[in-house]
């Protein structure tokens, strides 16, 4: 496949680098996992293949993907990751900038959902991730690859109890989805989540014994 823009085969790369990146810290395994990206105001966008083992993927096995225009047709093109319509419905929120759109499963996030913590207030007592991280309501157990999940997920990334638009959300007993305008910068916010729950799952502390805030800073750009 030939690269159609200058910067495919960066952001191709990252994605790679991204996927094995997960794979090594055991966030995925082989095959799980999927990313997406697309430039600003462009209504074409690449994402990884379905059932492909992600920790060996190649620049050259992205799927190419069209439409995201209100004509466009939503079909699914061939071999494309199962999770598609969640991918789509998220840069069609975003036309205006360039968007990465990164899902993995990260192992103490997915463990402190499963415990009934609120990822959305957690971070909040945290600061190295309420800073440069905004944190959406999670989504609740759904089917990977369903209409119902991407449905919901789209929902949780309008916007936060503080205002803002997150940059994450988790998906109970599954994952995260993480945007930003990179696959490394969406990789950060995933990365930074995972360090705060796996803080508090080792505290001991319940869901029930937390003194949480309500309110959040604004978040600044990660230094
Ligand atoms: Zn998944």
């Amino acid at each position: 496949m030939t690269s159609p823009t200058a910067a495919f085969d960066g952001m191709a790369q990252a994605t790679c680098d991204v996927l094995q990146t997960a794979y090594q810290r055991q966030w995925i395994t082989s095959r799980d996992g999927n990313v997406s990206w697309r430039e600003a105001c462009d209504l074409r966008w690449w994402i990884t293949p379905s059932g492909a083992r992600k920790h060996a993927l190649q620049p050259q096995d992205m799927k190419r993907c069209q439409g995201l225009g209100p004509d466009a047709d939503p079909a699914e093109p061939l071999g494309v990751s199962g999770e598609y319509a969640l991918h789509r419905a998220l840069h069609a929120q975003r036309l205006q900038r360039p968007t990465a759109v990164v899902h993995l499963h990260p192992t103490y996030t997915v463990a402190a959902l499963y415990a009934g913590w609120d990822l959305s207030r957690i971070c909040l007592e945290f600061p190295e991730i309420a800073r440069y991280t905004c944190v959406g309501p999670s989504v609740p157990a759904l089917a990977a690859t369903s209409a119902e999940l991407a449905t919901a997920c789209e929902q949780a990334f309008l916007a936060c109890r503080c205002g803002q638009r997150p940059d994450i959300v988790g998906l109970d007993r599954h994952g995260v989805v993480a945007v930003a305008s990179d696959p490394w910068r969406a990789f950060e916010h995933i990365e930074r989540l995972e360090h705060i729950c796996q803080m508090v799952l080792a505290s001991g502390v319940r869901p029930s014994q937390a003194r949480l805030p309500d309110t959040q800073p604004l978040r600044q750009e990660a230094a």
